[in-house]
This record gives structure tokens, C-alpha cells and sequence, in this order.
């Protein structure tokens, strides 16, 4: 069992609505130590691919994707949600529905910084219905760039975005897979 394990069973949260609580420790407050393990752990798992940009969804992919990229000496883009008149119009944008808060929104990313010639890993905090990373892919696809892979910290295998990704070719690895969270019980995959 790896570090960001065994914190989810000590200090995550099992809410109603298949929702996980990891606020005390990469959601909120944030615990720098099981941060930049974490970053080593992506780097680990995607290390041969030649990596050269990180792209993420503001907030909560930030902090972790930072860590990531220290490891893979690359920038870190992050994807801003709704309409940002700083970004510019020249962006590339995607819809994404948020299994959090049940609505849709656009992300947005300006074409300064992303390019056809970029191999570019995502990483987020939680996989739950794929949309957020669907919605990266998109934009990476708009920029002619290429996606070597999603790295999630925390991926909820009993629901559909695993596959989802994966039908969409996208080679997804998670630090932690939870397979049922079932009567606020969380049990990993092995
Ligand atoms: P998806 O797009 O895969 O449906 O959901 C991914 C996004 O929803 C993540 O970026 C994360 O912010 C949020 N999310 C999904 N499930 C959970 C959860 O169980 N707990 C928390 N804290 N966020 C979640």
C-alpha cells in the first residue's frame, strides 16, 4: 500500500453521493511531503515517455501536477474553468461536465502555451466520470499536440471513467484505485 493509500484510510471521508473527502491532506490543506511522493510515484509510471509538458484543471490538479513536474523538469498549463477575459480569445476550449457540482462548464486554455509538438501527460486529483480528462484531451487533440497519458491520484473504479478513457485511447494509470466505497468503507484495488 503506497503513501497516498493509507492517508486516504486514515483521513478520507466517505459522503453521501460517492463522494470522497481528502480535504486535510491534497484538497484544501495541503500535506507537501505526500505531495512530492506522489510526484515521484507519476514520474515513475510515466518516465519513458518523453514528457515534456503537464497539463492539469485548476484548482485541485495544481498543486499536485506541480509536484509531478519537478520530478519531469517540465512546465505545468493548467486549464482555466469558466470565461477568463485575462486569458485572451485566442484559447482552446472544451465543456466538461463536473460530477461534483452536476452542471457543465468550459475550460479554457490559452494557444500560447500548448503546440503541436508537445507530449503532454494530465494529471488530476480524482477520476470519477473521465469528463474533466475527456475535456483535456480535447484540447490537447485542438492543439495538434500529443497525449502520452493521464496519471490520477485518486481513481473511483466503480465508476465509469476508467473505461471511458481507456475506449478513448488514453493510457490511464491511478496512484489509488478504489474499488467500492460501499457502507463508507473504502477498499482498493489490488
Ligand atoms: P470526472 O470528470 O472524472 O467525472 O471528475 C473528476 C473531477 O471531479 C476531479 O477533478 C475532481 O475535482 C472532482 N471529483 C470527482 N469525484 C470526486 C470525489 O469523490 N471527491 C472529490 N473531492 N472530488 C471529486
Amino acid at each position: 500500500m503506497n503513501s497516498l493509500q493509507k492517508r486516504i484510510l486514515i483521513d478520507g471521508k466517505v459522503l453521501p453521493g460517492n463522494i470522497l473527502k481528502v480535504d486535510s491532506f491534497l484538497n484544501h490543506q495541503l500535506d507537501i511531503h505526500l505531495l512530492k511522493e506522489m510526484g515521484k510515484d507519476f514520474y515513475d509510471l510515466f518516465r519513458d515517455k518523453e514528457i515534456n509538458k503537464i497539463l492539469t484543471i485548476e484548482a485541485s490538479g495544481i498543486a499536485i501536477a506541480c509536484y509531478a513536474a519537478e520530478f519531469f523538469n517540465v512546465p505545468v498549463v493548467f486549464a482555466k474553468k469558466g470565461q477568463h477575459k485575462n486569458v485572451g480569445t485566442d484559447v482552446y476550449t472544451a465543456e466538461v461536465f463536473s460530477f461534483t457540482k452536476g452542471s457543465t462548464y468550459e475550460v479554457t486554455v490559452s494557444k500560447l502555451f500548448l503546440h503541436p509538438e508537445d507530449k503532454i501527460l494530465i494529471i488530476d486529483d480524482f477520476l470519477a466520470n473521465g469528463q474533466a480528462v475527456l475535456g483535456l484531451q480535447q484540447i490537447i487533440k485542438e492543439a495538434g499536440a500529443e497525449l502520452c497519458g493521464a496519471g490520477i491520484a485518486i481513481e473511483k473504479a466503480f465508476q465509469p471513467g476508467e473505461k471511458l478513457l481507456l475506449d478513448a485511447g488514453i493510457d490511464v494509470r491511478a496512484l489509488a484505485v478504489i474499488e467500492s466505497m460501499d457502507g463508507c468503507k473504502v477498499v482498493f484495488r489490488d
